[in-house]
């Protein structure tokens, strides 16, 4: 089994010098994360064995060049490169990614540039690397896209293959409240472009809880046990903060770089490092190291500030702003407090090599991250990791992904000045038992939930994740011989009845429950079935018995309305099925009217021996916080007055007890002895009837969801097919 790993950019960027290609691997966290999971296939119990990475492989390649690059990667890395244009690249990568998604996903939304052209770029580039995937997607490949660049592809596969499908975010989810400020018709996609995977992983929890909202509110699904059900998969959404390869920060040799703490009498070192963001907090770090000093005359001389700031995305306008900002803040501080002999802010502007960055780690006696923002902050688990002795104290933001993890270190608020001039004070004096105290308990965590087991964790639960939806989708009814079988199994039988519910079965869910009219070659449908020999229609359904008179009472066939309390078999009058009580609803009614007046928009439907009260026309959010509260509440009351409580879609019904769909079809089941049974239902009252059907039964569920039918349809307008199939 092959895992096809995509990302925008390769692990491995290509440029050209003296005419010829040149590959250098690339160095951020998630290629080194991943490479170390990666090495490790083929070698554990896995049945994965095999990987090939897509990206862009970081620069515009002539068209007669390709296969040159493309023969190169493949070979040295394993890697098939997309190829895309340089305009397009920059209108995707620095416009529609770090111009709108990045400064909104990380609260800036003042940054946050929206361009229509950005946006129809970035569809565009997803679509180029769908197509390119396909090319490459065998049948059991499994598929795993990273990051906020291909937010789109999970859901352009989907319609395309039928692997599992994963998403991985590396950045924050943010609130409802940022998110939505994305542009209508955008903040759509990019939730259901993302919906297309069987499994969306997030850093933390609060990112998950931020999605699921977004999803709740924007495209009105909701989700049960953070599992959101489509019509034709699951999408299921889970946490797995991503860990580091601890083994290789906590034992890597740093020789020949000085890598021991300088001790009691030599200036103390704390360390900064970042790339160059405004999310990081790095203006505000410098204003706080500024105040510590300000404060605490007695450490000058004594601490220096050791700063590395990675250079990144020069060529967007907020960060160009943020390097002179950067540069004229450690001139001002230098300048202000420094002498011939101590240098307070010691500053570099690269990138070190991981050798050399570790050496820093080890000699640092404090580590200071304050971004305002953060996905999860790798810098902070990797200093704890290559602490050898467990000397030294991070200071890290409340606002990074890590801080969930990391609770031993000194956690604090960097929006707040003083809270981080503070920290340093109280950092520089934490006794050196207890910085080891905290942590060999924050190490033996990162050992634990390393990068390998995160990648392993998540592509379990991605398998786990597909084969829920394809089990469902293994019972389906349409897709194969079985409904030949039905067939066959119709024409063969002497006595048939087909037991099929009204709506979301016969005709489509409607917004307007008013607006759901049979059209009229439903009812051609339904009188020529009826005709066929031998054959008995019952229509069941929540509905008054009015409305279907008024719909369906000129045809001949069975009717049962309000889930059963009333029945209309062919030729007769409507008559209830068994003495039925409406008192309870005098108990009912003023809860629900209490319940009305708090939810605008949801209202009651009162019938003779049930009532529904419907929330479809609510706030979503709102109404699926208050219907728990409704429910339990006319549970508590239901148990004493002879009624029961149901809930529906966007519906909360309540009837008199035992009346459901279930006692109803065992009333027509009881009539004849059929030898072909069909029962289809959509909704939630007709898992009542699936439970009692026999076991030779046809019972067939409209819509991917968890059942007791024995069958699967994706949609509506199937269950329509099929009864077609059955005419003569
Ligand atoms: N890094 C590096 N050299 C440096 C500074 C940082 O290789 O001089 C690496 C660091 O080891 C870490 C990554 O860059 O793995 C930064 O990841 P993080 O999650 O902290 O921030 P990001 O840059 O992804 O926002």
């Amino acid at each position: 089994m092959r895992l096809l790993i995509v990302s925008n950019r390769l692990p491995v960027s290509v440029s050209k010098e003296n005419g010829a290609y040149v590959t250098t691997k690339s160095a951020g966290g998630l290629v080194s994360g991943l490479s170390d999971y990666l090495k490790t296939l083929g070698h554990t119990e896995s049945d994965i064995d095999d990987y090939v990475w897509m990206g862009w492989p970081g620069m515009s390649i002539d068209k007669k060049d390709e296969e040159i690059v493309k023969g190169k990667v493949s070979q040295e890395f394993n890697a098939v490169p997309v190829f895309l244009s340089k305009e397009l690249m920059d209108n995707v990568y620095l416009g529609f990614c770090n111009k709108t998604i990045w400064p909104l996903f990380h609260y800036f939304p003042n940054f946050a540039r929206f361009r229509k052209e950005y946006w129809q770029d970035y569809q565009r580039m997803n679509k180029i690397f769908r197509d390119e995937l396909l090319k490459e997607i065998r049948p059991g490949d499994i598929i795993w896209v990273h990051d906020y660049h291909l937010m789109l592809l999970p859901a352009l596969l989907r319609e395309e293959v039928s692997n599992p499908i994963g998403f991985f975010l590396h950045i924050p989810f943010p609130t409802y409240e940022m998110y939505r400020m994305l542009q209508k018709g955008s903040r759509e996609e990019i939730l259901e472009g993302l919906l297309g995977a069987d499994l969306i992983g997030f850093h933390t929890h609060d990112y998950a809880q931020y999605f699921l909202r977004c999803v709740l509110r924007i495209l009105g699904m909701e989700n049960h046990m953070s599992k959101v059900y489509l019509p034709d998969h699951v999408a299921a959404v889970e946490t797995f903060p991503m860990g580091i390869d601890f083994d290789k920060f906590h034992t890597m040799d740093v020789s020949p770089y000085p890598s021991k703490k300088a001790g009691a009498r030599k200036p103390k070192s704390v360390l900064s490092v970042d790339r160059l963001d405004y999310s990081k907090g790095i203006i505000n770090r410098l204003y706080g190291f500024e105040k510590f000093l300000q404060e605490h005359p007695e450490w000058h001389g004594k601490v220096s500030m050791n700063m590395v700031v990675v250079p990144s995305r020069v060529a967007v306008g907020a960060y160009r702003k943020i390097k002179s900002q950067l540069d004229e803040l450690v001139g001002y501080i230098n300048g202000t407090y420094g002498s011939m002999t101590w240098t307070p802010v010691i500053y570099q502007f690269t990138s070190l090599p991981h050798k050399q960055l570790i050496a820093q780690y080890r000699k640092s006696d404090v580590a200071l991250l304050t971004p305002l923002r953060d996905g999860m902050n790798l810098v902070a688990k990797e200093y704890i990791a290559a602490l050898q002795d467990q000397k030294g104290v991070l200071i890290l933001s409340e606002f990074t992904g890590a801080a969930k993890e990391l609770s031993e270190s000194v956690v604090i608020n960097p929006n707040n000045i003083d809270e981080i001039a503070d920290a340093i004070a109280e950092a520089l004096n934490i006794p050196v038992k207890e910085q080891v105290r905290g942590n060999t308990i924050m190490q033996e965590r990162l050992r634990r939930y390393d990068v390998t087991k995160w990648a392993t964790d998540f592509v379990n639960d991605l398998k786990a994740s597909s084969m829920f939806s394809n089990r469902a989708a293994s019972r389906k009814l349409l897709a194969d011989d079985i409904q030949e079988e039905l067939l066959e199994n119709y024409h063969k039988a002497k006595n048939k009845i087909i037991i099929v519910n009204y709506d979301g079965t016969l005709v489509p869910y409607s917004k307007y429950p008013s607006a759901a009219e049979p059209p009229k070659a439903l009812l051609g449908l339904l009188k020529n079935l009826d005709s066929q020999s031998n054959t008995d229609i019952v229509i069941i359904s929540g509905r008054g018995k009015d409305e279907l008179d008024e719909w369906l009472g000129g045809l001949p066939v069975n009717l049962t309305a309000e889930h059963g309390s009333y029945i209309r078999e062919a030729g007769e009058e409507w008559r209830l099925l068994k003495p039925l009580s409406a008192r309870w609803k005098q108990e009912v009614l003023p809860i629900l009217i209490m319940y009305t007046d708090r939810l605008p928009g949801a209202y009651i439907q009162e019938r003779d021996y049930s009532v529904a009260w419907h929330y479809h026309k609510a706030d979503v959010e709102q109404a699926s916080q208050l219907v728990k509260e409704v429910n339990d509440h006319l549970l508590s009351i239901t148990t004493n007055i002879n009624a029961q409580v149901f809930h529906g879609s966007k519906v909360i019904e309540i009837s008199s007890a035992g009346v459901n769909k279930g006692e109803l079809a065992m009333h027509w089941l009881s009539r004849k002895k059929y030898d072909f049974i069909l029962a289809i239902g959509a909704g939630w009252s007709d898992e009542l009837l699936f439970q009692t059907m026999p076991e030779h039964a046809w019972s067939v569920k409209v819509g991917l969801a968890h059942t007791d039918a024995r069958f699967i349809l994706d949609g509506q307008g199937d269950a329509i097919t099929l009864m077609e199939r059955l005419q003569e």
